[in-house]
């Protein structure tokens, strides 16, 4: 889904002290909008690039009618995704018919991936930039201003040591703490996209929480395509979250997306031993059939990943868990499927993102492996899934009835006046009357109704603790 992130610059410190001022031309009043689309890695990119552009002297604009520079910040993984963006390029190209010397570029995994097409099918586009590429933004601005700009290199050395983000106000702050993917799932367009894999020291990771917590934030999400086989020098995953967790104001860590095959019993004991790491994980399963997992190249059996969840519940008490699902993959049999359907019952999980599967060009998936099951069963086999995924989720949600439970909160909720918004531990979304209580602070709400995406309760009061 796309999201639209309009960051404005509150004056936040994003100069690192521990680095030297690289040499990027410094422009003055130039004003850049970002329109990004797809995952929390592209959300957490945005910030990145806004940071960059900071340090060079541009204003971020949250209307493309007033910027200089319009970047669409895309994602490759979902079909459909490139049509989309090339129409939104289309639709603001009469920008360029106004302002002339107004630069339009594309950013992101999807214009590493259709560098050439962006570049033919929509005139208006001057810049093209990969993923590993937000360093040399500023230059390669600079260089389209004067003509067409291209750079999608993949660098197996990018780490954008020391580059702060420009976080947009709220309550929540991303870190990468690695890029690029290793594990090569047949279906997936990733690695090729974003790299193979590499680790941000753990220093830095210190020091970016540190930054974050000292810009307010009291709630840190560290991300990776697979975040937990993160390895720098001697330290892993585990050593890490203990260490983010030593950074004072830093009240709660969140981790997405660990892979299954990467989940050790150093991590589970170490979540389990630390009070600021959720109790949430989305481990992503994507089917239920071993023969499907194989054909996917997961790394994983059923038997394996269902012993990993009894892992980290009888670890872990209360642990909300989300996943992933894909219907109707190339040669998944009825069989197959149902035993889809038998894991999420066994499991059952507190949510998922569940997709019909669509053939990526680029994967080994759509060159090696034909698919098999028609549009028509593919949608009758995720409606399946989601229906059964609804009637869990509203399950699990019935029993927080009277549960009293810590929110950190949000913002006004989208619905209903004088609402707050928040979320749980677990992840759970709380909605309760505002009631005076103020963002980005924690607050106990008892439970009273739930419905499938939405828990509602009332503050308790005498309890609200401000932070
Ligand atoms: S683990 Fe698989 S699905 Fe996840 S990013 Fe890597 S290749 Fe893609």
């Amino acid at each position: 889904m796309a999201e639209l992130l309009n960051i404005e610059l509150d004056g936040r410190p994003v100069v690192s002290d521990t680095i030297s001022e690289p040499e990027i031309p410094v422009v003055r009043g130039q004003k850049v909008y970002i329109e990004t689309y797809g995952c929390q890695m592209n959300v957490s990119d945005t910030e990145l690039m806004m940071g960059i552009l900071k340090r060079a002297g541009y204003q971020s604009s949250s209307r493309p009618e007033d910027a200089d520079v319009v970047l669409l910040n895309t994602c490759a993984i979902r079909e459909h995704a490139e049509e989309r963006v090339v129409g939104r390029l289309n639709q603001l190209s009469y920008l360029k018919v106004k302002k002339p010397h107004l630069v339009m570029g594309v950013s992101g995994c999807m214009a590493k991936h259709l560098a050439d097409e962006f570049m033919h099918r929509v005139p208006s586009v001057d810049l093209v930039l990969g993923p590993d590429s937000y360093r040399r933004l500023p230059d390669l601005i600079a260089e389209a201003s004067r003509e067409p700009a291209l750079d999608v290199r993949l660098d197996r050395d990018e780490d954008y040591l020391g580059l702060d983000p420009l976080r947009k106000n709220g309550t929540h702050a991303w870190i990468t703490i690695m890029r690029g993917c290793d594990k090569f799932c047949t279906f997936c367009i990733v690695p090729y996209v974003r790299g193979r894999e590499r680790s941000v020291s753990a220093p830095e990771i210190v020091r970016q929480a540190e930054v974050a917590a000292s810009e307010g934030f009291q709630e840190v999400t560290l991300l990776g395509q697979t975040v937990n086989s993160y390895r720098h020098g001697d330290c892993d995953f585990a050593d890490l979250l203990q260490m983010v967790a030593g950074v004072d104001g830093i009240r709660r860590i969140r981790f997405t997306s660990p892979h299954p095959s990467d989940f050790t019993d150093k991590l589970i004991d170490t979540m389990a031993g630390e009070e600021k790491i959720c109790r949430f994980v989305h481990l992503p399963v994507q089917s239920g059939s071993d023969s499907v997992l194989g054909a996917m190249k997961r790394n994983y059996t059923v038997s394996e990943y269902l012993n990993l969840v009894d892992r980290l519940r009888s670890t872990m008490q209360g642990l909300c868990l989300s996943t992933d699902v894909i219907a109707g993959f190339s040669g998944e049999t009825e069989a197959d499927f149902e035993a889809t359907l038998d894991l999420m019952r066994q499991v059952r999980y507190d949510s998922a993102f569940m997709f019909k599967y669509s053939p990526r060009e680029g994967t080994v998936a759509h060159r090696e492996i034909a698919d098999t099951v028609s549009e028509v069963e593919k949608g009758r086999r995720l409606e399946a899934v989601i229906a059964l995924q609804n009637q869990i989720s509203e399950e699990i949600n019935r029993t927080y009835v009277g549960k009293k439970l810590d929110i950190l909160v949000q913002g006004d909720a989208k619905k209903g006046k004088g609402l707050a918004v928040g979320k749980s531990d677990g992840f759970k979304t709380v909605v309760f009357p505002r009631s005076g209580i103020k963002d980005n602070t924690f607050v106990q709400v008892e439970i009273q109704k739930t419905t499938l995406k939405t828990l509602t309760g009332h503050p308790v009061l005498s309890q609200v603790a401000s932070c």
